[in-house]
């Protein structure tokens, strides 16, 4: 079959670019330098793949989609050098993916990620982002806001605090809905993440950071001292320089580093956290 004959699945959330302008405006904003080592999550029809293949040469993909596997690698033979990874994007190991191929070196992350599964993939590659030099993604905008977010705004909850400890989030530009086949129910937006130096942010210990978070989090209205009764005493949040006055939604980044860095030193251990 070709890509052309394609039908969407929606429970892949395939919502394919049509939009040539969109298109370019992301190549532009990923700027592919030669020897780099670019990978594009979800593929689909080519929209990304085959103007980026033309710009780079090379380029590996990850698709889930069999039915898009064939018609892929035929269409992308024309423009030029496609390895294309089968399987689902929640399963690959990016800290190996370089292996075994002419380009090796920090990954450059590039997908139109399908949003039902865009937090799980975002977590997924955050686990491995010692390993990516940086990310270009379209997500829902609403999502974008929330990654983007600052405190004291409304947005700003786990997904940035999580996040913004482990890169630099950029929202670049909107993408109304008419840019995609078929066009989703949301607005959309292109975000850049650079992952920040490792230790730069102090994180001790990532699950530990995450349960902090979220117990931090799990009563947005209350403030820290009831949010986080069962898990220390307010003498703790004060000693990490936060008052326990104060929401979750008003607290810095840095702050949760430390809050769950001193907790750690103090043998405390919030409970286990719900999925994000
Ligand atoms: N990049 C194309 C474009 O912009 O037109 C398609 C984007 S579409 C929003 C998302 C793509 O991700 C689809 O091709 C879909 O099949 C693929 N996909 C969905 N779930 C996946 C998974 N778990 N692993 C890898 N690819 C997946």
């Amino acid at each position: 079959m070709s890509l052309d004959a394609h039908r969407h699945k929606k429970q892949l959330g395939q919502h394919f670019l049509s939009s040539p302008g969109i298109v370019e405006k992301i190549i532009r904003a990923v700027n592919p330098k030669p020897g780099e080592f670019i990978v594009e999550i979800g593929p689909g029809g080519g929209a990304l793949t085959f103007p980026l293949l033309r710009a780079h040469g090379e380029l590996t993909v990850i698709e889930f989609d069999r039915d898009l596997i064939v018609p892929l690698a035929e269409e992308g033979a024309k423009h030029g050098k496609l390895t294309i990874v089968h399987r689902d994007v929640l399963k690959v190991d990016f800290g190996k993916l370089g292996h075994g191929h002419d380009v090796e070196g920090p990954l450059r992350l590039v997908g139109n990620l399908p949003y039902n599964i865009s937090t799980p993939i975002l977590f997924h590659v955050m686990e491995h982002a010692e390993a990516v030099k940086d990310m270009h993604f379209m997500l829902q905008k609403e999502v974008v806001d929330r990654m983007a977010a600052e405190p004291g705004s409304k947005t700003y909850g786990r997904l940035s605090v999580m996040l913004q400890a482990v890169c630099r989030v950029t929202p670049l530009f909107d993408v109304p809905p008419g840019a995609f086949t078929p066009p989703p129910k949301v607005d959309s937006a292109v975000v850049r993440l650079v992952p920040r130096p490792l230790g730069e942010a102090g994180v001790k210990d990532a699950a530990h950071f995450a349960r902090t978070v979220a117990a931090a989090f799990s009563q947005r209205r209350k403030t820290l001292r009831n949010s986080l009764s069962t898990v220390c005493d307010a003498d703790a949040i004060r000693a990490a320089g936060i008052d326990p006055g104060a929401r979750a939604e008003a607290v810095a980044v840095e702050a949760y580093v430390t809050l769950s860095n001193q907790l750690i030193d103090a043998g405390i251990q919030p409970p286990e956290a719900d999925a994000l």
